[in-house]
């Protein structure tokens, strides 16, 4: 039987049934259209996943549904039995006589089908191992469906945007106010979310990888549980992910307050938006919608900007801020939310021992994320996790305190990036095959999308002095290179960090092409190349990556521009 249930729709409220376009005893081929979801965003279609015949419609029009519940009940054509679960309590399933248990055996199971995920089961596949991979929503987890990809799809728009403000410096004469079209810059981002998902499942396919769709729930250490089919296998990946971490003060729950999924569906356009959390999604945000137009205030606890990168990053991003003005609140702690009369938000926070207020027409709520461990069955296991972050504990190679189960990205990690989940993965893959691996924190490059980019690898002069680490450095404006000057964004530094023998030991970049430039610094750390051996090295010009050679050049107290 095939359950057809609500995909994840961004969003805190519940949706309704729409259109219902197929009956009971139906033959549907896959792709048709099953019936509609209306969302606050719109109205969603549902399709048939495969060719059936509708055994039963759990809903009727006009029902409130959640993500994840269950629509219609299809009969496969051909009559295996394929999974697609969902707590439905009110109808369940379940215990639906009519379903079979179903037990399964695999050499490797992978929960979760993020960038950790789904990577680890098509690297395991491709490396000969019979895989199953469980994922109880869309494939591609928060990266692709809430986070990394939509953003960016936003943060593209918003860059145009920006472009089209200084047209006349390039000596463009437009005529006319660019003006935005909020629900097209929505569609847009849906379509490549969308694009997206439909590769990773032809890869899934093609990789010859069983896919089970509902909540996998540990029943022991050895067995999974999904729905009604029960998986053993040899190895199990722990791929869950991350979830919000929203701050719980007064006025957290108020419609106007909402978080970074909501953020990527707001159809209309924003007025004001008050950002609490300086941190890398809160300041990608506030960035979009400065140059949408929205007046922005970010509301940061800690004493600057980005507090886990390098400081002087911090306070390079506070001076764009100031420029773009995007009001900038720091060493401030949010104490209560409240709503007026006309739907305004007003954020109260204390700064220095005084009260302050601001208000918006949204509040984004941007705090950080934790670690997904819920209805896993965790407790049903002996796999430990840490009290204090909550993340499963897992040694170098990425095992948990139970042999032969291994946790990955964001639901093991105290850095939550999608290409270290994905890297993760691999590095569980191969240790099963018998490969060890290393992968260092320095060695994981870190992006925030904002305008102009950063980028951050290895240490920053915070850690190096906290650790007692000596420490030679090396910075570099943008303002002398001339390609970024061409491009007008000759804003920015970058700051390479070495040691006495010339190994790199960290590097922030804070400018145009951050995002692409950290690469270099990448392949530097991690193979061991040397400073010197930048310095040797031809970067093309006239390019943003000279900065880099020069970077190099002033270590060694040879910078020929500086
Ligand atoms: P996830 O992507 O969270 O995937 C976990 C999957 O497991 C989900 O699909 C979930 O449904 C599934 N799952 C959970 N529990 C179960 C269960 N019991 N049974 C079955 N399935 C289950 N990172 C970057 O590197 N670059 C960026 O630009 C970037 N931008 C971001 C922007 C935003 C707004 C956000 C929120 C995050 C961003 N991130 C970014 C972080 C990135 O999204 C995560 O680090 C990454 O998705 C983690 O991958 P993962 O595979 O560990 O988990």
């Amino acid at each position: 039987m095939i359950e057809i249930k609500v995909p994840m729709i961004p969003g805190k409220k519940n949706h309704l049934v729409g259109k219902i376009e197929v009956s009971v005893g139906d033959h549907v081929k896959k792709g048709q259209i099953l019936c509609h979801i209306e969302t606050a965003k719109g109205n969603r279609e549902i399709k048939a996943s495969q060719d059936g015949t509708v055994e039963k419609i759990l809903v009727e029009e006009g029902d409130e549904v959640a993500i994840s519940d269950s629509l219609i009940l299809l009969k496969e054509i051909g009559g295996e039995t394929e999974q697609i679960s969902k707590n439905f309590e009110q109808k369940p399933i379940a215990n639906n006589e009519n379903i079979e248990k179903k037990e399964i055996k695999k050499d490797l199971l992978v929960i979760g089908a993020g960038p950790g995920g789904y990577v680890g089961a098509i690297y395991a596949a491709k490396r000969g191992l019979d895989v199953c991979l469980v994922e109880k929503d869309d494939l591609g987890g928060t990266c692709l469906n809430v986070g990394c990809i939509p953003t960016k799809s936003l943060v593209e728009s918003a860059h145009r945007m920006d472009m089209l403000k200084e047209m006349d410096i390039f000596g463009i004469e437009t005529n006319t106010e660019p003006t935005l079209n909020m629900a097209k810059v929505i569609e847009r981002k849906d379509q490549i979310v969308e694009n997206l998902i439909s590769g990773i499942d032809h890869l899934i396919k093609k990789n010859k990888i069983d896919l089970i769709k509902g909540n996998a729930e540990f029943l022991d250490d050895k067995r999974v549980k999904v729905k009604n089919t029960i998986i053993e296998a040899k190895n199990i990946i722990i791929a869950t992910g991350s979830v919000e971490n929203g701050l719980k003060v007064e006025g957290y729950d108020l419609d106007g307050v909402i978080n970074s999924s909501q953020a990527l569906d707001l159809k209309d356009f924003t007025e004001s938006l008050v950002v609490i959390g300086g941190g890398v999604i809160g300041l990608e945000f506030a960035f979009i919608h400065k140059a949408f137009g929205s007046k922005v205030h970010i509301v940061e606890y800690q004493d600057s900007l980005l507090p886990m990168f390098d400081k002087d990053c911090g306070r390079e991003m506070e001076e764009i801020c100031k420029e773009k003005e995007i009001l900038v609140n720091t060493s401030s702690k949010v104490t209560s939310i409240k709503e007026t009369v006309d739907k305004k938000y007003i954020v109260n926070f204390e700064n220095d021992g005084k009260t302050y207020a601001t208000i918006a027409d949204k509040v984004l709520m941007a705090t950080g994320r934790k670690a997904n461990t819920q209805n896993l069955g965790l407790s049903n296991t002996s796999i430990k996790v840490d009290e204090k972050t909550g993340n499963i504990v897992v040694d170098e190679y990425r095992k948990t305190s139970v042999d032969n189960i291994f946790a990955i990205g964001d639901v093991s990690s105290r850095l939550k990036l999608a290409h270290l989940a994905s890297h993760e993965a691999i590095l569980a893959v191969a240790y099963i095959l018998g490969e060890k691996r290393n992968l260092y924190d320095i060695q994981i490059p870190s992006v925030v999308y904002t305008n102009p980019e950063i980028a951050s690898i290895g240490y920053s002069e915070e850690d190096l002095k906290n650790n007692n680490i000596s420490y030679k450095k090396s910075i570099f404006d943008f303002a002398a290179n001339g390609k970024a000057m061409t491009m007008n964004q000759n804003r920015g530094f970058i700051k390479i960090l070495a040691d006495d023998k010339g190994d790199i030991l960290g590097s922030i970049i804070i400018g145009p092409d951050a995002s692409s430039l950290i690469a270099s610094l990448s392949i530097a750390i991690k193979n061991k190349i040397k400073v010197e051996d930048l310095a040797h090295t031809v970067f093309a010009h006239p390019t943003t990556s000279e900065v880099i050679h020069e970077a190099a050049l002033g270590i060694l107290d040879r910078g020929i521009h500086s």
